[in-house]
């Protein structure tokens, strides 16, 4: 056993992304309420008003008991922010890979996934039972060169890929992944939890999947996509058939929620530019998302660093193998729109860098 044992510490979220920790207040760059959506005013009184009309739970699985059409009009919103016909939603991003994964592919079926997706797709793909291959992280050309090889072998083939890695922050080449899925006749999965809210939604003809849980500051997963399919998840996706349905609160406040981001994309911005801001002073790429690396390799010197801010007043997560690959340890920023630059400009001065502009 090598010495990577992870105990989750209590940790208390505040507001204005200030989190208490080992007795001491910091500001977090581990969250991923990027928009700080679960604290908005219409989000918070959307979830109380559903709570005291409908109650704290609902009772029992769509399949069993109906749905309410307070989750009718979160699909048909989630449908249309997509530019889908359909949508649904399951108990939570996990499960929504999960389900989707295991009811669309199996035994006789190809998988081909990037390097780089997470777990739950793993996890996913894995319980399907179909042949699951990986491509070099988002890599086109070794993507064709897999379908080419082995798209003929299988009935059917289901390319996984993230919009945004949720570890490396950076974005998927989709215009080349979705036409190559056109054409070999596979279907794409997009997982586009750490981009839904934060970057423009993008369009086309592949499975949209995402969470209710980063961005838009609420709990749950969806998948949208076309009718046929969606119709086809509601029946076949075990994860969804055999749970309970969410609680009225989390649907309503993720409907409040998508409200905001449309009605406000001036949050996206200030979370991009913070973003934007951190890799200019520190010379790296410029950010894609709200989510920027800083790989150390080492998982004791990434450890140390996480230790040091931690001593400064931040809350930055030190992210180790298995959640990334060996010798990649990095510190993880997360940006949201609670941090502001002066904050930006303390932190990497507590990191030792000099700032030139
Ligand atoms: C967080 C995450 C999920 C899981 O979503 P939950 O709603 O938290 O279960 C799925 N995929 C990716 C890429 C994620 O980062």
């Amino acid at each position: 056993m090598q010495k990577r044992l992870r105990q989750p510490v209590v940790t208390n979220r505040h507001e204005n992304g200030l989190i208490n920790r080992h007795g001491k207040q910091l500001i977090s760059f581990g969250c991923n309420d990027y928009l700080g959506l679960s604290r908005h005013p219409n989000v918070l009184s959307a979830a109380t008003e559903a709570t005291e009309k409908w109650g704290t739970g609902a009772g029992a699985s769509q399949l069993v008991s109906g749905y309410s059409s307070l989750i009718e009009d979160l699909e048909q919103a989630l449908a249309h922010y997509c530019g889908t016909e359909s949508a649904c939603l399951f108990g939570s991003g996990y499960l929504a890979n999960l389900g989707t994964i295991s009811a669309l592919v199996g035994k006789n079926d190809l998988i081909i996934a990037d390097k780089l997706m997470h777990a739950c797709m793993v996890d996913g793909s894995k319980l399907s039972g179909a042949n699951l291959r990986r491509f070099k992280h988002n890599d086109v050309v070794h993507l064709e060169q897999l379908l080419k090889e082995h798209r003929q072998s299988y009935d059917h083939c289901l390319v996984l890929v993230e919009r945004v890695y949720s570890m490396d922050g950076d974005v998927a080449p989709l215009d080349d992944i979705l036409a190559l899925a056109k054409h070999y006749d596979a279907w794409l999965l997009v997982d586009d939890a750490h981009g839904m809210g934060v970057l423009p939604p993008y369009h086309g003809d592949y499975l949209h999947m995402g969470t209710l849980s980063k961005a838009l500051g609420s709990y749950g997963g969806y998948v949208a996509g076309s009718q046929t399919l969606i119709k086809y998840l509601k029946t076949s996706a075990r994860s969804l058939m055999f749970s309970t349905a969410l609680p009225p609160a989390s649907v309503a406040a993720a409907l409040a929620a998508l409200k905001v981001i449309q009605d406000e994309p001036q949050l996206r911005e200030t979370v991009l530019n913070n973003a934007r801001l951190f890799t200019q002073l520190m010379g790296l790429k410029e950010a894609q998302s709200t989510i920027v690396p800083w790989v150390v390799k080492d998982e004791s010197a990434a450890l140390a660093l996480s230790l040091l801010l931690e001593e400064q007043g931040y809350y930055v997560p030190a992210i180790r193998p298995p959640t990334v690959p060996v010798k990649t340890a990095r510190l993880r920023f997360a940006f949201s729109v609670s941090h502001t630059p002066e904050m930006i400009r303390n932190l990497i001065d507590v990191l030792g860098i000099e700032i030139v502009s």
